[in-house]
């Protein structure tokens, strides 16, 4: 294929781990995709050896601190560096990108994830948090400026691959998986001392530390039951959660008539990266192979919502509607950040969580400067009540 022919990648995020295995998937199809944009917050030598190695048109480090450092390096180069959060947005009025993968982490992809949409760049969308945050507005602007959100967190991509060449209204439910994290079956007694070491080691997948944190407290879930409203158009009764260790069946869709279909593979992120590059077309890869005579059993259980009280803060927050997942997803960032920081205990995250959601200041039909408002005043509450 010729050079100019190849489909441009923008990655948000390119020095995280969803960031990471999207370049190793760019360099195994480097015939078909190259990099346009790589954007990281403060890992400075990453993002130049990145950018050394795959010469992006454009390179912004959020931290204004690290801007010499990534400039100097990459002065011999051909590549435009900017600084600060503010020029991710503003580049994704300019790139020549075809598609964004938005791997940041959190909050921070909200804007430039709306800046990409309105931009009409089709989205590879890692980062749950933006439609957690602002579901309504993120899928109407995607109506109003026909732009595809593809998913690519594994349940999202598993249910977008089941319905391939189905109708969305013969859907009667989902089911998302979860693997039940490193805390399976565990009850709130056995987590009153549990450590960050404990939390951060995750059976099947090797992500960031926010998402890990998530996935052990259940709220990974929980976000993703919103993400999935939004993406497939649900209502809250269609969404189920079954816990599945084995993490091979990514999730399922059950029609009107009766038929459950899954999406199976091994646990590798690199699949639903690659899937989401290249959607509607299906590519060769040498992504290693499931073996059903390695796998020997697959097994469901119920979660436990007693235990795990995210999840529950997630559907009420989604019955609720309005600011209150904004709320929910800013009150569960300082939690975790803090459960990171040794300020406050596994179980507190969810506590910090419901207080969120019972003293921040509900809006029925925010707009977008009512999610910013909601964001801030969580994230200060959230703080005063850890001081
Ligand atoms: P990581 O923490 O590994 O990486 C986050 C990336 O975003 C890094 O490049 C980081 O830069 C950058 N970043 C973080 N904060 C900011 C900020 N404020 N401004 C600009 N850039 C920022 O996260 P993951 O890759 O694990 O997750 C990324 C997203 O994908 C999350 O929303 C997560 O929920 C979702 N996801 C991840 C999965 C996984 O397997 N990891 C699976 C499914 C979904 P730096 O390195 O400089 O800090
Ligand atoms: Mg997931």
């Amino acid at each position: 294929m010729m050079e100019e022919q190849k489909k441009k990648i923008a990655i948000l995020g390119s020095t995280g781990s969803i960031g990471t295995q999207a370049l190793e998937v760019i360099s195994e199809q480097e015939e078909f995709l190259q990099v346009e944009v790589l954007t990281a917050n403060s890992n400075a030598d990453l993002l130049i050896k990145q950018a050394i190695q795959y010469m992006p048109n454009h390179v912004v480090i959020a931290d204004e601190q690290k801007y010499t450092q990534v400039k100097e390096a990459l002065e011999p180069y051909d590549i435009k560096v900017f600084a600060g959060n503010k020029a991710i947005e503003e580049l994704m009025e300019i790139t020549e990108a075809d598609m964004v993968l938005t791997a940041m982490v959190g909050y921070s992809g909200l804007k430039p994830t709306i800046k990409a949409i309105e931009n009409k760049k089709r989205i590879a969308l890692a980062n749950k948090e933006t439609l957690v945050v602002a579901g309504e507005l993120i899928t109407q602007l995607c109506i109003e400026n026909r732009v595809d959100l593809i998913p690519v967190d594994s349940e999202h991509s598993a249910i977008f691959q089941c319905l391939v060449g189905e109708q969305l209204d013969a859907i009667d439910k989902i089911i998302l998986t979860a693997s039940g994290g490193p805390f399976r079956g565990k009850k709130r007694e056995d987590l009153l001392e549990v450590t960050k070491a404990q939390a951060l080691k995750h059976p099947n997948w090797s992500m960031g530390a926010k998402i890990t944190i998530d996935s052990a407290s259940m709220m990974n879930k929980g976000l993703e039951v919103i993400e999935a409203k939004w993406l497939f158009g649900l209502n809250n009764k269609q969404i189920e959660v079954v816990v599945h260790p084995q993490s091979i069946v990514h999730s399922m869709v059950e029609f009107n008539d009766g038929s459950i279909k899954a999406q199976m593979g091994l646990p590798d992120m690199k699949l639903p990266i690659h899937y989401a590059f290249f959607y509607p077309q299906r590519v060769q890869t040498q992504f290693k192979r499931m073996s059903f005579s390695e796998i020997n059993q697959l097994t469901f259980e119920q979660p436990d919502p007693i235990t795990f009280r995210n999840l529950g803060l997630a559907y009420e927050a989604m019955e609720k509607g309005g600011n209150m997942a904004c709320i929910l997803n800013a009150a569960n960032e300082i939690a975790v950040a803090a459960f990171l920081k040794d300020k406050i205990k596994f179980l507190q995250i969810a506590e910090l969580n419901e207080k969120c959601m019972q003293s921040v200041s509900f809006i029925a039909k925010p707009t977008l400067d009512d999610y910013v408002a909601t964001d801030a005043e969580t994230r200060s509450f959230a703080l005063s009540l850890l001081s």
